[in-house]
């Protein structure tokens, strides 16, 4: 399990290369996509698609392949396969047949947008892509109104906007939100805002609502503590005290 870049094509590890260089087979989520990879870096290898509308009947070839020696690695389009990506099904038939499976850790979009969230001090929860339809994602963010850890969710540009009034009508304007857009990319953005700002932070620019996004929010607990402002006034009132 090879992770990729996702978009600055230096972010490959040596030993990816490596790996991707050496194996018998590429089975990847879009082999033309893909290509662009193994290019940039010189690499001549036979690729095989394996995309979540043909994992399992790719199964099969991919098992025999292995039963017969050959070594196989799996790349998405981007970041760490079988992380809302396809890959998990193929590992499970083939830890069942017995086969060893190595992870290549490298890029994914949650870690990457956590790391500079400031939020990932009291654990995460990676929620992934919320249901399409406007009532069942209000209910699937309801059911995690208490969550403490921070939570993490991948959102389409087209619903993008959709989805943070969402999370401002469910989790109130004070809960902060981390917007990750275009991670690696030329026009990558990351802002932390509160809620209640962050429809205002979309409308002023179009642009903001283009390209690739991690949202990630902060816990229900971190909102029990104070902001700094809410400290700074609270020292000043205090320090009036007699
Ligand atoms: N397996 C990938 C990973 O490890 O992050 C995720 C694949 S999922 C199909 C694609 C989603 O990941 C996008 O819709 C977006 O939410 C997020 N994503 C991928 N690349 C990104 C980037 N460069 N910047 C921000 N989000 C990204």
């Amino acid at each position: 399990m090879v992770a990729t870049p996702l978009g600055n094509l230096h972010d490959i590890t040596l030993r990816a290369l490596a790996v991707l260089g050496a194996v018998d087979v590429v089975a990847a989520e879009d082999t033309r996509h893909s290509q662009r990879l193994l290019d940039a870096y010189g690499l001549k290898v036979r690729m095989v698609a394996v995309h979540q509308h043909n994992e399992q009947a790719a199964a099969g070839p991919l098992l025999e392949l292995l039963a017969a020696g050959r070594q196989v690695a799996l790349i998405t389009d981007a970041g760490t396969p079988a992380v809302s990506d396809p890959g998990a099904r193929l590992v499970a038939r083939v830890r069942a047949a017995g086969h060893p499976v190595v992870p290549l850790p490298g890029p994914c979009a949650a870690v990457a947008a956590l790391s500079v969230s400031g939020f990932a001090e009291g654990g995460f929860r990676f929620v992934g892509f919320l249901p399409a339809r406007p009532g069942a994602r209000v209910a699937a963010l309801a059911a995690l109104r208490d969550e403490a850890a921070a939570l993490v969710f991948y959102e389409a540009p087209h619903r993008i906007v959709e989805c943070v009034a969402d999370l401002l009508a469910v989790f109130g304007g004070a809960r902060e939100l981390l917007i990750a857009r275009e991670l690696t990319k030329l026009h990558e953005q990351t802002v932390r805002l509160p809620l209640a700002e962050v429809g205002v932070w979309f409308a002023a620019d179009p642009n903001r609502v283009r390209g690739e996004f991690v949202l990630v929010l902060a816990g229900a607990q971190a909102e029990a503590g104070l902001s700094a402002e809410a400290e700074r006034v609270l020292g000043l009132l205090l320090a009036e005290l007699p």
